[in-house]
This record gives C-alpha cells, sequence and structure tokens, in this order.
C-alpha cells in the first residue's frame, strides 16, 4: 500500500544500517511459505512498541507489526525481498535524525518527523487499509 524509508534512530539501530525501509501490507496478503519466524518485542518511535519476526537461523527482519497501526497490517523489511528494487518508497521520514552522509532523495517527499497519513497515501491505499481494518480487526 505504501512504503516508508525512515530515518529515526530506532530503526537505524534495529536494521543495524542507519534507516529502515518498510513496504506496509495486508497482513492476509503475506504468505510464509517455508520455515518459521521468532517475535521479538521492540521499542518503537511512538513508544508503543512493535514486534519484528525474524529468521531463526540469520536473524534477518523479516517483518514488523507496530502497535500504532494494529496487527492487521504489516511492515515487511524491503531489504529482505528478492525484488527489493520495486519498492520505491513514498516518503523520507525522520529525516532530522538521518546520519549526515545521507542524501535524500529530491524525488521522494521528505519529512523531519512523521508526515500526514491522509495528504501522503493514495487514496486507493486508503481503501485497502480500511478494508484490512475491517476484514482482519
Ligand atoms: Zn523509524
Amino acid at each position: 500500500m505504501f512504503v516508508h524509508c525512515c530515518h529515526c534512530t530506532d530503526c537505524g539501530r534495529e536494521s543495524g544500517t542507519g534507516t529502515g525501509l518498510n513496504a506496509v501490507i495486508e497482513a492476509d496478503e503475506i504468505e510464509l511459505v517455508s520455515g518459521r519466524l521468532e517475535e521479538t518485542l521492540l521499542e518503537s518511535h511512538s513508544g508503543k512498541g512493535q514486534k519484528v519476526y525474524r529468521c531463526p537461523k540469520c536473524q534477518t527482519a523479516v517483518w514488523g507489526i507496530y502497535n500504532t497501526m494494529g496487527p492487521h497490517v504489516f511492515f515487511v523489511r524491503v531489504g529482505a525481498l528478492e525484488n527489493a528494487e520495486t519498492c520505491v518508497p513514498n516518503v523520507q521520514v525522520y529525516t532530522r535524525s538521518k546520519l549526515p552522509w545521507v542524501v535524500l532523495n529530491p524525488d521522494i517527499p521528505a519529512f523531519e518527523k512523521f508526515y500526514s497519513f491522509k495528504e501522503q497515501w493514495p487514496s486507493k491505499s486508503i481503501e485497502r487499509l480500511k478494508a484490512a481494518r475491517e476484514r482482519l480487526g
């Protein structure tokens, strides 16, 4: 539905790279086709926490669930995808805490903190989110 490139210190630390790249997608559009994931409870910028699901072998974060958004949407870690290049960020957020040498893409909206959901999400994505909330609670 929407892709975040997050420069907050939590995403930076959790990814171990300085940024977080998350594709927000309906939970029932995700299927774990093999193996299992381990759940870890972490802090989040909102203070409400997030659950991160990792490969038990390599500890790669595969997706997360933010308590602010609810369990009906997964934040899929784009770097863990086979076709990561297809998930171009829709927004760059928490740029106030980006690493000083990171150059922001001028073609992607950038925000010092977070953004206005209603102003940035395409109407089609908002409809999908509403439908997921109704379907999945
Ligand atoms: Zn973040």
